[in-house]
């Protein structure tokens, strides 16, 4: 083919709409969901909430069957045992516990294919105190709560609603905050898990939050309502190239207005109120993590009838938290949470593409080893991350596949 250097721009080839295939790793999720209905507001999600989160699940090639069924009685507190204030799944004792609202409203308790969730107002936190938590959910296990009563017009936005649905179950289907388990070290905000379970995106949109911190160009394939497919970059917190960003675009890691250098900044941590342009926090290696796997194994379990046991009850983004967060992305220049949609599913990745001889992966931490392998592997209609440098391809290749371009850092050229 003859020579193409690519800098610093799109270059656009053929493009095609394909419809999107369904995935090999195919299950069926289902979720029971009551919610509680008070005289000035209603906790109960509209349609437009549940079908944004089945189609997270369908672009994915998962079924998830949502049962919006019950009105329930509302009480401002779900209460946790007064004698064991880590227990709030498994306490009855009393009307407004998740227990005795599960023992009078949930169906299907004894089909091990459904999971149960409430839509609540708020929960009684660890040690028996208030809390502005958005929900709580089992790290296995089977249920959960979606408790917006301290957010937006008491019952959140729909954005908000649906973001939380999905988040809450990926607690369920075995998801943490930071895509690892030790989120304790990590932080539950990192940068590199573009995905609502991590607190940065939950609220706000994992596509928007990504464009407004210049770590992605538009054309990257992002959506806002997502788990991670684990393809992004590792990260150093210590050793941050603010040229290369996550080899998407270049990312003002310090905050100083300028690009350039090695920098180091704390992009990951929530503790002591700390953010990315905030005060440094605890630094170190962050990773994404391909939580859709996880998600996969999950439906496997559930096709065999299998069961994980509950690990251990997550608490999820506050009230507080949030208000943080969207300082730190205003300060980043204001990018408001979208609205909600319905979000179409593109049929291309995102897909890097670099000198690492032999590997046929496309990660950014694996990249395909040049434009050839990256041509023959990639679905239709991806967005290609060149590397800086020159690339050989034979003489008998035309790079004809529908997809975009890119060198977002210096300059690549294909000959
Ligand atoms: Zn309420
Ligand atoms: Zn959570």
């Amino acid at each position: 083919m003859s020579k193409m250097t690519v800098r610093n721009q799109a270059v656009r080839c053929v493009i095609a709409t394909l419809a999107a295939t369904a995935a090999a790793n195919a299950g069926t999720f289902r979720i029971e969901l009551d919610y509680m209905v008070a005289g000035d507001h209603s906790h109960r999600p509209s349609a437009a909430v549940i079908d944004a989160v089945v189609r997270m699940f369908a672009c994915e090639g998962h079924t998830l069957i949502v049962d919006v069924d019950d009105a329930l009685p509302h009480y401002t507190e779900l209460q946790r045992n007064p004698n064991n204030c880590t227990e709030l799944f498994g306490y009855s004792g009393v009307n407004n516990s998740f227990g005795a609202l599960r023992q009078t409203y949930f169906d299907r308790q004894n089909d091990n294919a459904w999971d149960y969730c409430i839509f609540a107002h708020n929960y009684e936190d660890v040690g028996c105190v208030n809390t502005t938590s958005s929900g709580l959910g089992e790290l296995g296990g089977r249920y959960f709560i979606v408790t917006l009563g301290s957010f937006s017009g008491q019952t959140g936005t729909t954005f908000d609603q649906a973001a939380t649905l999905a988040h809450e179950f990926g607690h369920v289907l075995g998801l943490s905050h930071c895509g690892v388990s030790d989120c304790d070290s990590i932080g539950d905000r990192s940068v590199i898990l573009p995905s609502i379970m991590s607190y940065r995106y939950q609220l706000s949109g994992v596509k928007n939050v990504l464009t407004c911190n210049g770590m992605i160009p538009p054309q990257a394939i992002f959506r806002e309502i997502n788990y991670s497919h684990g393809r992004l970059c590792g990260l150093d917190e210590n050793l941050l190239s603010e040229t290369t960003g996550c080899f998407m675009a270049p990312v003002d890691w310090n905050c100083n207005g300028a690009i350039g250098g090695i920098v180091s900044q704390d992009v990951s941590n929530n503790r002591n109120g700390v953010g990315w342009c905030g005060v440094a926090g605890t630094r170190g290696i962050i990773n994404d993590e391909n939580e859709w796997a996880t998600v996969d194994a999950a439906a496997r379990d559930r096709e065999r009838a299998v069961r994980p046991e509950k690990k251990r009850d997550i608490g999820c983004i506050t009230h507080e938290e949030w208000l943080e967060l969207q300082d730190e992305i205003a300060a980043r220049g204001g990018c408001p949470q979208p609205a909600l949609t319905t979000e179409s599913c593109p049929s291309g990745e995102n897909i890097f593409v670099g000198n690492n001889a032999g590997v046929q992966l496309g990660y950014c931490s694996l990249p395909f080893d040049g434009p050839a392998e990256a041509h023959v592997f990639a679905p239709l209609n991806s967005t290609y991350f060149l590397r800086p440098g020159e690339f050989n391809v034979t003489n008998s290749l035309r790079l004809t596949k529908p997809g975009i371009w890119l060198a977002p850092i210096g300059s690549a050229t294909i000959r």
